[in-house]
């Protein structure tokens, strides 16, 4: 498991920072004119290389778990970002998600992280799901489902404690601590269908929140056709498209570039299917330009080391 942090982390940035300059565009634009590498400027007027909000809260979080899990200081190192441009690629924010702002801003007046989040049906972008990979690495060796499900639900509560936003979360972790542990894709995938279906019922969790999950928990997402694959920052449609975008590619790269070319949301779309392919590919399967070009990646890589000495090795 050398590297894994790194491999994970740095596959959310490089993710997200191959999609920001094309963010919005269309897929049927993007197939004129793919992404095949970093590209600058045009949808946000930033540089090559550079991250959002994605890879700023993932790296938030990755940086408190260094210091062991704290609730309120994870939702106190997200208004740091947002006042002060903590983790920011060039010192300032240049994006943030409704639902994260709303929720934030309760942070800033007082409110405890653990009722800080939004709760409703319209509450669920993709807010929460583009900065949870770093809970995988937290939360391998824990065995108790419960305990795993209760901590991935409060971290995304921070902002988004719909139940649909918090078992996307849930499928996404679950499924990246099966790639940490080495399971064949295929294998961690027909798992967590099993496992997530599993607690679902023990729980009693509602069918019909359930049922919108049917096509990645009952289904087998990899075998949908392109056009019925969704790119928008409706938090199923990121599960959906990176879970497609990721079992259906050969390496880092592919991974990647596919989720980017779906259009739309493409750094969040990229960020997600970044942390997982990250994660099985290795870290030495992302090309080298990528890492080298990206920025900060010094203080990316110092924080990765960190994290992984503290959870992994
Ligand atoms: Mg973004």
């Amino acid at each position: 498991m050398e590297n894994i942090v790194k491999a994970g982390i740095f596959g959310v940035c490089i993710g997200d920072a191959l999609g920001v300059p094309v963010e919005f565009k269309k897929r049927e634009d993007l197939k004129k004119i793919p992404v095949t590498g970093y590209l600058e400027f045009m949808s946000w007027n930033q540089p090559k290389g550079t991250w959002s909000d994605d890879s700023s809260l993932t790296l938030c979080i990755a940086d408190e778990l260094t210091k062991g899990y704290n609730l309120e200081k994870i939702g106190q190192s997200f208004v740091k970002w947002n006042k002060y441009g903590h983790w920011t690629a060039h010192g300032r924010l240049f994006d943030i998600g409704g639902t994260t702002r709303h929720s934030i801003a309760r942070l800033i007046k007082g409110e405890s992280a653990k009722f800080s989040g939004n709760i409703f049906e319209e509450d669920n972008g993709n807010g929460s799901l583009m900065r949870t990979l770093p809970l995988a690495f937290y939360l391998k060796d824990e065995e108790n489902i419960e305990k795993l499900y209760q901590t991935i639900k409060e971290v995304s509560a921070i902002t988004h404690g719909h139940f649909r936003s918090v078992f996307a979360c849930f499928i996404y972790v679950i499924f990246a601590i099966e790639l940490i542990k080495g399971k064949k894709r295929k294998e961690a995938y027909f798992h967590i269908q099993k496992v997530a279906v599993e607690y679902s019922e023990i729980q009693g969790f509602n069918p019909k929140e359930i049922e919108l999950f049917y096509r990645i928990l009952k289904d087998d997402i990899s075998t949908y056709p392109e056009e019925e694959i969704k790119s928008s920052g409706y938090v199923l449609h990121s599960l959906e498209a990176s879970l497609w975008c990721f079992l259906n590619s050969e390496t880092y790269a592919e991974a990647v570039l596919k989720a980017v070319n779906l259009g739309e949301d493409t750094d969040t779309t990229g960020a997600i299917t970044g942390g997982i392919a990250g994660i099985y590919y290795g870290f030495e399967n992302i090309p080298e330009e990528w890492i080298s070009e990206l920025v900060r990646k010094e203080d990316i890589e110092a924080l990765c080391e960190k994290l992984q000495k503290k959870l992994i090795a």
